[in-house]
């Protein structure tokens, strides 16, 4: 292979890493080494461009991973601001670091506040000793409104749609190379209702990153608590022609073994229906291919 078809092998590549799978609150624990206990963060790596989405505690393991890498660079898409979300922002070290480049984007706050009030808010005392203001010029905070689309590079272009969540809560759908993913959580459904917004903007994806806190019966019981099913999840899948479905954002009472029971009972339904791990990395033109 010469170094021009290395190049442009490499620039193609489309890969999704999860760093956090878990909903609601980190579960450390010996039930949870498996699956992983840290809170939402995946990461999409375009080419040679990083996008960031979500900030929970897998953003610090995140962190720690990109500080050997030199000067870094990534685009942060927040689905939303609820704290499982953006708890590792405070302890984000590239963050911090002159020379890094983020630009952190949110599509759910306007007109209320912005983004940048809501995380300073997080880090700003009593609650947290540094403040937001620490991260210096390196951090840049972008304000969308769900529905708008984002060109976050000329060959990188992201979808947005509003979901049904307690305080609002924006899904994404990232396209490269002709192929995309979608990350979809926070949401919960209606019973006997399709969601088009979602429909729409997962039609015909490679990869949906679905919210699957709870099951149908457990969902029953707490429908309006802002998350959905997993069974819902393959319902969407198959309206909306979607590749391969991953569960995502498991309720923190889930234990390995619960999600491996998960993964058999709905890989037999769909196959190819995986549940997000800690550490997994999934390849996006093979999913294709
Ligand atoms: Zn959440
Ligand atoms: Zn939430």
């Amino acid at each position: 292979m010469t170094e021009s078809e290395g190049k442009a092998v490499a620039d193609t590549a489309f890969h999704v890493r999860f760093w956090g799978v878990r909903g609601s609150v980190p579960t450390p624990g010996a039930n949870t080494v498996r699956y992983g206990g840290n809170t939402s963060c995946v990461e999409v790596l375009c080419g040679g461009r990083r996008i960031i989405i979500d900030g929970g505690t897998g953003l610090r393991v995140l962190g720690q991973a990109m500080m050997k890498e030199g000067a870094v660079e990534a685009d942060i898409l927040l689905s939303h601001t609820h704290l499982d979300h953006i708890e590792g922002f405070p302890f984000f070290v590239p963050a911090f670091g002159a020379g890094n480049q983020f630009r952190i984007w949110a599509g759910h706050l306007l007109p209320e506040t912005t983004l940048e009030k809501t995380l300073g808010r997080l880090m700003s005392a009593p609650l947290f000793p540094v403040p937001l203001e620490a991260f210096g010029q390196q951090v840049r905070y972008y304000d969308f409104r769900a529905g708008d689309r984002l060109i976050l590079s000329d060959a990188i272009r992201v979808k947005t749609a509003m979901l049904d969540h307690p305080n609002d809560a924006v899904g994404y759908r990232i396209e490269f190379g002709g192929r995309s993913i979608c990350y979809i959580s926070d949401t919960c459904h209606r019973a006997g209702q399709t969601n088009h917004n979602i429909v729409n903007l997962i039609r015909g994806t490679e990869l949906v990153i679905y919210d699957s806190m709870f099951n149908e019966v457990e969902f029953a019981d707490r429908p309006h608590w802002g998350h959905s099913t997993w069974e819902e999840a393959i319902r969407l899948a198959q309206l909306a022609g979607v590749k391969r479905l991953a569960l995502f954002h498991h309720d923190p009472i889930r234990s390995d073994d619960d999600l491996d029971v998960l993964a058999a009972t709905a890989a037999e339904l769909r196959p190819g229906t995986l549940v997000a791990k800690e550490g997994q990395t999934l390849d996006i033109c093979a999913i294709a291919a």
